[in-house]
C-alpha cells in the first residue's frame, strides 16, 4: 500500500514536470514565431502550431556545406545568408519550378560538382551547355534561359544592393525577369533575402480550401493577404509555415487525402467528416 502511494506520488511529480516542460516548449515556440498565447490564436496560427508540433523545424532552404555532396536541411537556420548561399537558393528556386525537389536537387548537385554555382561561372557557360547540366530538373532549356537572365541581372545589381531594397521594389525587379513568377519571386525574397514575403503554391491553396478557410478559386495575391493578415509578421514563421504546408501536402493532403492521420484533422471541414480509428 505504501509502495503504491510512493509510486503514485512519483508519477504525479513526473506528470507535473512533463506538463511544465511542455508548456515551456510552447512558450518558447510562441516567442520564436511571435505567436499569441494558446487560446488567442487565429485559425491560421492554430494550424501552424499543430503542423510545427508534428513536423518540427523543416530546415529550409536546404544548402550545400563543406561536408556534404547534396544540399542539407538545417533546422532553425533563419539568419542572413552568404552571397554563395543566396545564389544557391535563387538557382534552386528556379530549378524546382514544375518539378520535384529531388529532380531540382540532382541538377543542383551537377552544378555544384562542376563548380558552376558562382555568378562568374554561370555568366561564362552558354545557355545550351547549362541546359545540359541541369537536364534532370526538366524544362531545362527554359530554366537555363531563366538562370542566364537572372545571372545577367545580378552582374548589374549586386546581391548586397538588392538586399537594401524594399520588398515591393525587389519583388517588382524579380517579376520583370524572364521565367520568374509570383511563387519563385516570393521564395527568393523569403529564403535568400530573409524578406517577409509569404510563399503561395498549389499546396497552400489546396490545404486551406479543404480546411474551409478560403475559396479554391482565390487569387495568389488574395490568399497571400488573407494568410499574412492572420499571422504575425515574423521571418521564422513565414519560413517554417510554407515548408510545413509542403510537408503536409506530401504526407497527407495529397490529391486523395489521408485525413485520418492528418495533424490538423480536427481543424479541417473536410477531415473532420472522416471517422477516428
Ligand atoms: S484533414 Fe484531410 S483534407 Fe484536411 S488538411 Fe488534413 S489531409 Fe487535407
Amino acid at each position: 500500500m505504501r509502495k503504491m502511494k510512493q509510486f503514485k506520488c512519483i508519477l504525479t511529480i513526473v506528470i507535473v514536470f512533463c506538463l511544465f516542460v511542455v508548456n515551456d516548449v510552447h512558450a518558447l515556440c510562441n516567442d520564436m514565431f511571435g505567436l499569441p498565447p494558446t487560446g488567442k490564436l487565429t485559425q491560421f496560427e492554430e494550424i501552424f502550431t499543430h503542423l510545427y508540433k508534428r513536423y518540427g523545424s523543416r530546415g529550409w532552404w536546404p544548402l550545400f556545406s563543406e561536408d556534404s555532396q547534396a544540399p542539407k536541411y538545417i533546422p532553425g537556420n533563419y539568419g542572413k545568408k552568404s552571397e554563395n548561399e543566396q545564389l544557391e537558393i535563387i538557382v534552386g528556386s528556379i530549378l524546382t519550378q514544375n518539378t520535384s525537389w529531388k529532380n531540382a536537387e540532382t541538377a543542383l548537385v551537377n552544378l555544384n560538382t562542376q563548380k558552376l554555382l558562382r555568378i562568374e561561372e554561370l555568366s561564362k557557360i552558354s545557355e545550351e551547355e547549362l541546359a545540359d547540366v541541369i537536364r534532370p530538373s526538366r524544362f531545362s532549356k527554359q530554366k537555363a534561359k531563366t538562370i542566364k537572365g537572372i545571372v545577367k541581372f545580378l552582374e548589374n545589381e549586386s546581391l548586397e544592393a538588392l538586399e537594401q531594397l524594399s520588398i515591393p521594389e525587389l519583388r517588382k525587379k524579380l517579376l520583370a525577369l524572364y521565367g520568374i513568377g509570383n511563387e519563385t519571386a516570393d521564395s527568393i525574397i523569403l529564403y535568400a533575402f530573409n524578406g517577409l514575403s509569404f510563399v503561395i503554391d498549389a499546396y497552400t491553396k489546396r490545404i486551406f480550401s479543404r480546411v474551409g478557410l478560403i475559396e479554391e478559386s482565390i487569387s495568389y495575391t488574395n490568399l497571400q493577404n488573407e494568410i499574412t493578415k492572420n499571422i504575425p509578421q515574423n521571418g521564422a514563421l513565414y519560413n517554417e509555415y510554407h515548408a510545413l504546408i509542403v510537408a503536409l501536402a506530401q504526407d497527407h493532403c495529397t490529391k486523395k487525402p489521408t485525413c485520418s492521420l492528418c495533424p490538423i484533422k480536427n481543424l479541417c471541414t473536410t477531415g473532420s467528416c472522416v471517422p477516428h480509428f
